[in-house]
């Protein structure tokens, strides 16, 4: 029997979704952890609009959620599976998996990096002590 056609159009409006640069990179920084826009707007140095447009593509495909923080919305992976497969579609295409590692922009003034910096400045000044 024929399997209906919405069984691989559901497939594929999937890997359509994610099947999109902006979208792939955004998708494996949020990967290691939760961001906000302002986050990866520093990260991929594009447009707010735009990268906005492109979580809430993501976020009609049910790829990602948001929860609201103070005046921050935080965005995260609903099935961090989705990870494996973009690390996988780029091992298949021939990319380098640690060229895939997502390094923190130095220039983000989100709460999650100024954590992370004063994390770290402490660490150094602690290290200038002994
Ligand atoms: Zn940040």
């Amino acid at each position: 029997m024929k399997q209906p056609i919405t069984l691989y159009t559901q497939i594929s409006n999937l890997l359509t979704t994610i099947g999109n640069p902006v979208r792939v990179q955004i998708l494996l920084a949020i990967g290691t952890g939760e961001a906000c826009v302002c986050h990866l707007e520093s990260l991929l140095e594009l447009r707010q609009a735009y990268i906005s447009q492109q979580l809430m593509i993501l976020r009609k495909q049910k790829i990602i959620n948001s929860r609201r923080e103070g005046k921050y919305v935080y965005y995260q992976l609903l099935n961090p599976e989705i990870v494996g497969i973009i690390q996988k579609a780029g091992e298949i295409a021939g990319v380098q998996d640690d060229t895939l590692a997502i390094q923190n922009p130095s220039n983000c003034k989100c709460p999650k990096c100024k954590m992370e910096e004063n994390i770290t400045s402490r660490n150094s000044s602690d290290r200038g002590k002994e």
